[in-house]
């Protein structure tokens, strides 16, 4: 399991208050890789980013009505999309503030019966009652926490049982080379990466916290274009954002080319139920 020195909340939100305005534009918004049905599907980069959110919209398996929790909720684009589509209620919770108020903007949310909310909250401690949600989703958010035990023991917390959570993550398939070790380490320093682990340790942890993964559907095939096109976009939004932030994303330009080629990585979609 990569992990690397210990970062503050306040970090990976500082991270994303500077990284939502670059990567969000030219995702259309979404903080996470596109899907595309196969080599033929020419869908560009938004389209197919919405498609991963209709992937963990179908896979929540919500009725009209229904109280759904996406944890690192980003721009809010997924959770709005989700709540319209469904006519369900999310809640986002994200560490970073200029998100909840990009979120918090979106003029969509608070229409129909379908509403999303967002709040600034930290997924190893939501403030939230037990039981609180009918399914829960977290799209690449649990990558970035320093302690996903703590924060997959308070998903199930407020999950009521049987209650449905989809995870969209990075995993690995193995054991790493020296030199892919090394590129994954940049690769998690430049993006406050701290939890790949390995599907067994997915598995184990999920377990661990009382939520067992009934379905795992690797997509990596799916969603590799992503990473040619991330790499087509980073230069630039480093060089916009500048500071410190923009050095770390020079510094990893190379490195996520070379990231996406590592056999051992790969995505999927975890679906678990609440014990
Ligand atoms: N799920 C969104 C955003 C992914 S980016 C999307 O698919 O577009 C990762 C998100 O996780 C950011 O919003 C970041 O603030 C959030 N995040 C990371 N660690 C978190 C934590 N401990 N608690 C809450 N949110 C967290």
């Amino acid at each position: 399991m990569a992990r690397q020195e210990k970062l503050s909340p306040e970090v990976i939100g500082e991270m994303y208050n500077q990284l939502t305005d670059s990567r969000a534009d030219a995702f259309g918004g979404n903080l996470h890789v596109g899907y595309w049905t196969d080599d033929y599907d020419e869908a560009p980069v938004a389209q197919a980013t919405d498609h991963l959110t209709d992937l963990v919209a179908e896979r929540l398996e919500v009725v009209p009505g229904e109280r759904v929790l996406d944890v690192g909720s980003g721009t809010g684009r997924p959770a709005v999309r989700i709540a319209v589509a469904r006519d369900v209620h999310v809640t986002g919770v994200t560490l970073s503030e200029d998100q909840v108020r990009l979120a918090e903007s979106r003029p969509e949310a608070g229409r129909g019966q379908g509403h999303a909310g967002f709040q600034l909250a930290d997924a190893m401690w939501l403030p939230f009652d037990d039981d609180s949600f009918d399914a829960a989703y977290a799209i690449e958010s649990l990558a970035h926490m320093e302690n996903p035990a703590a924060a997959l023991g308070e998903i199930a917390r407020v999950l009521r049982p049987g209650g449905r959570f989809v995870v969209g993550e990075w995993y690995l398939l193995g054991p790493l080379a020296a030199d892919d070790a090394a590129d994954l380490e940049i690769f998690s320093r430049a993006f406050d990466v701290h939890f790949l682990p390995t599907v067994d340790e997915f598995y184990e942890e999920m377990d661990r916290a009382g939520l067992k993964i009934e379905i795992f559907h690797d997509i990596w095939a799916n969603i590799s274009r992503s990473f040619r096109l991330v790499g087509e976009i980073l230069p630039a939004s480093a060089a916009r954002l500048g500071g410190e932030f923009g050095e770390r994303l020079i510094a990893c330009g190379e490195t996520y080319r070379r990231f996406g080629e590592i056999p051992q990585v790969s995505y999927a979609l975890f679906t678990a139920v609440r014990h």
